[in-house]
């Protein structure tokens, strides 16, 4: 049984190294250039065949053991926010309005550590191990354009895993939950079209902006009276432009939003009343109404026996009482792209420094989560590559 936690604590420098230069130097999402070539020249150097250019600034790398075996993918993600971060560290941003502020420096730092442990045991797994450094996770479809090119085939995944690295649970600690663990984001955008006229006429007019907001206050019911209370579902209208001077009533208005669910059918559901309900509402204003919705990221979802073979392995790394297994939040993430192609789990690591969330210009983490997340996903990559 090789000591994979041994193992990443006798590389922490690389990692936290590896970390705090990406942190000094992020890139926004497709403009990972930098990044990818770190990345690209570590793999290389570990004999990984190596792949550049996936999805833009993507790498992937696969190392082969001795033999046939599965196919095990792993994605970390490596681009940063357009934040001005305000930390007072000495490995603060060199780069004026971007951060690492969701802690993909950790996701990369941790994917090159597991490139390093995995490469000393290829003579003891069988299989190919596939990792994969994703460009633009946060909002930018970085999994689809990968996948686009390729990154599925040759060979493709019989498991795939993601990793993300959480500020509010203390180091230590993983969350592994299992079924839908992360939202499905859509986006949706309405064109209401009225009758313009003079602010003193509006009979004579279909009063945009009116009609706009008897769409707002209509699709409230949506959640409240359409989805039963097993399910869930949230709907949120976050721009409404109309009219642009005091006496001139908007031919059109504008709104915009999104809308987050775990269950396909409710999505598909939550997205016919919204049409149903803008479109009628409008009409019977006499205003035409065009609805347009946007699937933006799939709902993530872990399956199960992976989620409960996995927990047995992270309970021996962390201790039992360390392991979370109720794990269902409202954001998203687009590894869903890649356990939608194969069984497997995105984690939940715990890094809590001193408490500022994802996407705050003070976020940061403690770096000794890093250790823990190389040991645990080098574990579950061996695991699964001698299935
Ligand atoms: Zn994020
Ligand atoms: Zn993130």
């Amino acid at each position: 049984m090789v000591d994979f936690l041994a193992q990443a604590r006798a590389i922490e420098p690389d990692l936290t190294a590896w970390r705090r230069d990406f942190h000094r130097h992020p890139e926004l999402r497709f403009e990972e250039k930098r990044t990818a070539g770190i990345v690209a020249d570590h793999l290389r150097s570990l004999r990984f065949d190596v792949q550049t250019g996936i999805g833009g600034t993507g790498v992937v790398g696969q190392l082969y053991g001795e033999g046939d075996g599965s196919t095990v993918l792993m994605r970390f993600d490596m681009d940063a926010l357009p934040i001005q971060e305000e930390n007072d560290v000495e490995y603060v941003s060199q780069n004026p309005g971007v951060m690492h502020a969701c802690g993909h420096d950790t996701h990369v730092a941790m994917g090159m550590g597991v490139a390093s442990l995995l490469a000393e045991q290829r003579s003891s797994f069988r299989g190919t191990l596939k990792l994969v450094f994703q460009p633009a996770e946060e909002g930018a479809g970085g999994a689809q354009a990968m996948i686009r090119d390729g990154v599925l085939e040759n060979p493709s995944p019989d498991y795939a895993f993601g990793i993300h690295i959480d500020a509010t649970r203390p180091v230590g600690v993983i969350a592994i939950g299992e079924g839908p663990i992360l939202a499905a984001a859509d986006s949706f955008r309405m064109l209401v079209h009225g009758r313009g006229g003079h602010g003193a006429l509006p009979e004579d007019s279909v009063d945009a902006l009116i009609v706009a907001t008897q769409i707002v206050n209509a699709m409230q019911t949506i959640v409240s009276r359409n989805v039963g209370l097993l399910d869930s579902a949230l709907l949120s209208v976050c721009s409404l432009q109309a009219g642009k001077a005091f006496n001139i009533i908007p031919e059109t208005a504008e709104m915009l939003g999104t809308i987050r669910t775990y269950d396909p059918e409710v999505q598909a559901k939550v997205h016919r009343r919204v049409k149903e309900v803008a479109e009628h509402v409008g009409g019977a204003f006499g205003a035409s109404v065009q609805v347009q919705i946007d699937k933006i990221v799939p709902v993530a979802i872990n399956d199960p026996q992976v989620a409960r073979e996995t927990r047995r392995l992270a309970a021996v790394l962390f201790g039992a009482d360390n392991v979370e297994i109720d794990y269902r939040v409202a954001p998203s993430d687009d590894v869903a792209e890649f356990l939608n192609a194969a069984p497997g789990c995105q984690f939940i690591l715990g890094a809590a420094l001193h408490g500022y969330p994802h996407h705050n210009a003070r976020f940061d983490i403690d770096e000794r989560s890093l250790a823990f997340g190389v040991a645990f996903l080098s574990q579950v990559a061996f695991h699964y590559l001698n299935q």
